[in-house]
């Protein structure tokens, strides 16, 4: 059995997903990308190897993606996040039907993909220059209202009164926007709920840019927050496709390459291999046919044997 892996090298974290010659997924793993970035991806890549009982000679191949996927030496192949998030979003979207816009919120950046009836990237927006409307702004307001970003949707839908209205431009502003929020009386509930539908609006103006069009499909590390996922399908009045395992799409979508490179690679084997049978086959035929009148000739007056008396 030959396995892929798809390692994609984020802002915030590492995705790896290992997958076998059908795409199903073996293994997945998730690990802080920090400031030793190819350190901490062979580590986790590693691990990851270990828990489901596999050798790195066992990856037939392995394509990186992410904007640290240069720093990962040993790849077979590198490929943009946009391409990777749109193979896994496809793959992933299939019992739905065709995905066609894609949202993906990561930790430093968001992002909006246009695809066509095909699953083909048509256009794409992308905002990487604000924090935000991205992971950063809930990993810094959890932080600030001390809880996990794991709690951030049991928050939103605990809230009682109205959401606060959470206004900053920036993630730098945010935090002394909390922090008066809190000075206010607003419960972090509330508080909460006002930052997912910012952080809503935000990332449905973007949307905008590339068009809004069914089946829209909705994924990155974000995509587990279930108040935000709420936020985003109100304020858009549509619901959004949520795969299963949101965070490791794009890797699996890099793994997929592999998968495909490696298919593509055997077929044309296998057609090279049935060819060359079919020429040698015609060659054989060939000899036959013009071996078979002297056959025929030894065979009627003994020529070429002892028995000739001509030879
Ligand atoms: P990147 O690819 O840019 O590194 P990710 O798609 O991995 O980003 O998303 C990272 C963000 O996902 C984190 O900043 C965090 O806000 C969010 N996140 C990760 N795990 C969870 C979780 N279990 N619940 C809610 N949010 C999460």
């Amino acid at each position: 059995m030959d396995y892929f892996a798809g390692i994609d090298i984020g802002s915030t974290a590492v995705k790896i997903v290992v997958i076998d010659e059908d795409r199903q997924i073996i293994g997945s793993k998730t690990a802080a990308t920090g400031a030793l970035v190819y350190k901490n991806a062979q580590t986790a890549f590693h691990a990851l190897l270990d828990e489901i009982g596999l050798k790195r000679t066992d990856i037939t191949y392995l394509t990186t993606t992410g904007y640290g996927r240069k720093l990962f030496e040993d790849a077979d192949e590198t490929i943009s996040e946009i391409t990777a998030n749109a193979i896994g979003a496809k793959q992933v979207g299939k019992p739905y039907g065709t995905i066609r816009t894609i949202i993906n919120i990561g930790g430093q950046d968001s992002k909006a993909i246009s695809l066509d009836e095909e699953g083909n990237v048509s256009n794409f927006a992308m905002n990487d220059r604000c924090a935000a409307g991205t992971g950063r702004f809930l990993d810094m307001a959890a932080r600030n209202l001390e809880i996990g970003v794991t709690e951030l949707g049991e928050f939103h839908f605990n809230a009682q009164g109205t959401p606060a209205a959470v206004n900053a431009t920036c993630a730098v502003f945010a935090e002394s926007e909390i922090i008066g929020l809190l000075g206010k009386g607003y419960g972090r509930e509330e508080i909460i709920k006002g930052i997912h539908f910012s952080i809503a609006k935000r990332t449905i103006r973007l949307v905008k840019r590339v068009g809004v069009e069914e089946l829209l499909y909705f994924d990155g590390g974000p995509a587990l927050n279930k108040g935000l996922v709420a936020a985003l399908e109100d304020e858009l009045g549509r619901r959004l496709i949520i795969p299963d395992i949101p965070q490791v799409t794009t890797a699996f979508g890099a793994g997929i390459i592999g998968q495909e490179a490696y298919q593509f690679e055997k077929e044309e084997n296998e057609q090279l291999l049935s060819e060359k049978q079919k020429q040698s086959l015609e060659k054989a035929e060939g000899y036959k046919s013009t071996l078979e009148p002297d056959f025929s000739k030894t065979d009627s007056n003994g020529c070429g044997t002892s028995s000739c008396s001509h030879c």
